[in-house]
């Protein structure tokens, strides 16, 4: 496993496992009861340096790239996937939206604190009427008046909207005018009224980490927090959930191996008829599924990640990476549970609720439906899904260090 990337990731690797060993893992089911998100590890896990991989050093992050991304992502998830769930907006799309759009303002007041996780971060892109066809469904308004923009409507499921102090969200300035009617907005609930965020009960997700129905109403954002042009809303979303994709992929990849560990583990110490499980053919089976299927996945989605860090095309590879990342999620947590007998359904075993979040990782940032979308459309040759590649006129994370060695000082 090792020589899947090079020493200094593997060193970032064994920091992230040392960290949620001591610090987060024998906290997180008393953080967990409390329902209390946990802002002091997120700070913690800001300052050893977690969120940073894909941002320059001038914004407070390492540059390590997407690889190492990946691999603190998947860490992350393995040992406690519920501390997880705030890494894409601390580390991927709320700041990469910021770093690629904004001006050299923006950058240096938001992205080197939602890195460090001293501010909390929100995307917050879906709404009620569905996330599949975001475009189709936004009805959020903004409208300009003098040196604000007036937000009104709902989003769904914005992540960590009930803690965010920084936010990237995304309304229509035009609505006749399709994806160029859509802008985006740095917004800040905690400065402004009008933003009430309202967690929703989910099955088997985290309590203190969660997610929201968004309710905007005149909800006020000065015209200095808006991220580039009016219309360039769509195009700076996209760029930055193709930049999170394999975050994400690599945060099921995380689930499906926790899940594996966790029905090893079992199966050489579950005696039936005088025997650990393991000894039975069908238990083996399951096992030699999900260790062929994590195998391949992890090389899917380190291989997104190198091409990604190379500047070469990678939407497809990506989306591929996503899609059997999470079916493998989902086999192997519902494999693990059958493992596990009746307890696999007790809450004691995180088996129970890892299942969740495997089914999460297969709707979230885009859902299975959707990359098998993209893939079969590419391959049939409809529409190629790397047409995009080279062509933005945003700034680029991996060689652009606008600001200057002093800016996350
Ligand atoms: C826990 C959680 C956290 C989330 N966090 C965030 C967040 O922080 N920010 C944010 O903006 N969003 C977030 N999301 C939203 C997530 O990205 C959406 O749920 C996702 O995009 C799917 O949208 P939907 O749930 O409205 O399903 P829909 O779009 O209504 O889709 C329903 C079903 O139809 C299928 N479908 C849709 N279109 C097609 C098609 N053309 N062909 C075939 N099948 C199709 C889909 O695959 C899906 O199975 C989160 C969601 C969850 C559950």
């Amino acid at each position: 496993m090792d020589d899947l990337f090079p020493e200094e990731i593997g060193l970032i690797r064994d920091s992230v496992n040392r960290f949620m060993e001591t610090e987060v893992v024998p906290k997180m089911d008393a953080i967990e009861a409390a329902g209390e998100f946990p802002r002091d590890l997120v700070l913690r896990a800001g300052a050893a340096g977690f969120y940073g991989n894909l941002f320059p050093e001038s914004v407070g992050g390492s540059g390590m790239g997407y690889l190492a991304a990946a691999v603190v992502s998947e860490e992350l998830a393995r040992n406690d996937v519920r501390f997880a769930a705030c890494f894409n907006q601390q580390a991927a799309t709320c700041p990469y939206c910021i770093f690629t759009a904004g001006s050299v303002e923006q950058v240096v007041k938001y992205v080197p604190k939602l890195l460090a996780g001293e501010t909390i971060g929100m995307m917050s892109l879906t709404e009620p009427g569905g996330g599949s066809d975001a475009l189709g469904n936004m009805h959020t308004r903004a409208v300009r008046d003098g040196d604000y923009y007036i937000l009104n409507g709902s989003k769904m499921w914005a992540s960590m909207a009930n803690e965010t102090d920084v936010g990237v969200l995304l309304a229509k300035t035009d609505p006749d005018a399709g994806h160029r009617g859509v802008t985006a907005f740095i917004v800040e609930p905690k400065k402004y009224p009008g933003f009430e965020a309202r967690p929703v009960e989910m099955h088997g997700l985290s309590k203190a980490l969660r997610t929201n129905a968004v309710f905007l109403d005149d909800f006020k954002v000065p015209v200095e927090n808006r991220l580039g042009e009016e219309g360039e809303g769509f195009k700076i979303v996209m760029q930055a959930l193709q930049a999170g994709r394999v975050t994400v992929a690599a945060k099921a990849l995380g689930v499906a191996r926790a899940c594996f560990d966790d029905a090893v583990r079992y199966a050489n110490e579950r005696m039936v008829k005088g025997s650990p499980i393991g000894k039975f053919q069908m238990i083996q089976s399951d096992i030699a599924d999900m260790a062929a299927s994590i195998e391949a996945s992890r090389l899917l989605v380190y291989d997104a990640a190198r091409r990604m860090d190379a500047g070469l095309p990678c939407n497809r590879i990506a989306a591929i990476a996503k899609y059997h990342a999470s079916q493998t999620a989902k086999m192997a947590a519902d494999k693990a549970q059958q493992v596990f007998g009746g307890y696999g359904l007790a809450t004691e075993y995180r088996v129970s609720w890892l299942k969740s979040y495997a089914d999460l990782f297969f709707t979230g940032e885009g859902t299975a439906n959707v990359q098998k979308i993209l893939i079969a459309e590419d391959a049939l040759g409809y529409k190629v899904a790397d047409r995009h590649h080279g062509k933005t006129k945003f700034r680029d994370p991996r060689s652009d260090d606008i600001v200057g060695p002093a800016a996350a000082e």
